[in-house]
């Protein structure tokens, strides 16, 4: 057998080129037990190719903090499974189909893999925009702070806070602070980014300047998972859109599909409250 016969693909589950990079496959999430229950998700099947733009919409308690936790293993999920980059998330398959949960350690390596951005910006109030974003790398990578510093001078630059480097959190605005959280996502590396609602805490004047952000990334050729009630941005920036009511995926597609016809009486009525 001539060694170009043996097919490529073999004993290499991650990071093939035609794998999503995020795919959901009848995905549920139950919080609490028996009688308290709480069936949040029922079913979630969703593939976002490398390098798109996914906007998911819907009501409040829908489900879409719930779906990006479960995409960054915040939540251990209940049923089905999550794959990012072509690899299972949380679980290893043995040669049996048996489930083993995989150690801490290496769900803590996905995990890095994996950007996140809140809507409340979570940044660390006693260090400096610089000392947020370098933070990361040095603790869990273990990035020289020569090196980290370089970076991070690089992404705050690229988030348009290369005069900001030295500001503490409070001095910033909030604008600024959220552009700082994506920076510091930024700064390892992610194959992923999930933004959760990152403009609904910021005043209306400086959403623009986030948005401006993650449009550039998205450019860029970065995978998103975005929940937004930004309708402009899913427009003019997503490649496709989930609307989810009550723990469910009930209309997706093209943006112009989506939101200029949807078919769902639910997302009809949801779009005439957003836009
Ligand atoms: P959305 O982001 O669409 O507003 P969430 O995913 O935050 O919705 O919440 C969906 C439902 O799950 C809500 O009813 C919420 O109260 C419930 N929920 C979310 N997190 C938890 C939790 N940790 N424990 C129990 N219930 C939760
Ligand atoms: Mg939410």
């Amino acid at each position: 057998m001539s060694a170009t016969t043996v097919p490529p693909s073999d004993g290499m589950p991650d990071g093939l080129p035609d794998a999503p990079m995020v795919e959901a496959r009848g995905l549920h999430k139950v919080f609490g037990h028996g009688a308290d229950a709480l069936h949040v998700l029922r079913g979630v099947d969703l593939e976002v190719p490398r390098g798109a733009v996914c906007v998911v919409l819907g009501p409040s308690g829908s489900g879409k903090s719930t779906l990006l936790r479960c995409f960054n293993e915040l939540e251990e999920i209940t049923a089905g499974s999550v794959h990012v980059d072509g690899e299972r998330l949380g679980y290893r398959e043995d040669a049996k189909g048996v489930l083993h949960r995989l150690h801490p350690t290496r769900i803590a390596a996905q995990r890095s893999r994996i950007g996140m951005v809140f809507q409340r910006f979570h940044l660390f109030g006693h260090q400096t925009a610089l000392e947020n974003v370098m933070e990361a790398p040095v603790q869990v990578r273990g990035l020289s702070r020569r090196a980290a510093r370089e970076r991070a001078l690089e992404l705050l630059d690229r988030v348009g806070l290369a005069d900001r480097v030295d500001h503490y959190p409070v001095q910033l605005s909030g604008g600024q602070q959220q552009r700082v959280a994506i920076a510091r996502a930024l700064a390892m590396d992610p194959d992923l980014m999930l933004f959760d609602e990152p403009t609904s805490a910021l005043d209306p004047e400086l959403v623009g300047e986030v948005l401006a952000v993650m449009k550039d990334l998205a450019a860029s050729g970065m995978t998103m998972v975005v929940v937004t009630h930004e309708i402009g941005f899913a427009r003019e920036v997503a490649d496709h859109v989930v609307f989810m009511d009550d723990g469910a995926i009930v209309e997706q597609g093209p943006p112009a599909q989506v939101l200029d016809s949807p078919s769902e009486p639910r997302l009809q009525e949801f779009l005439a409250h957003v836009l």
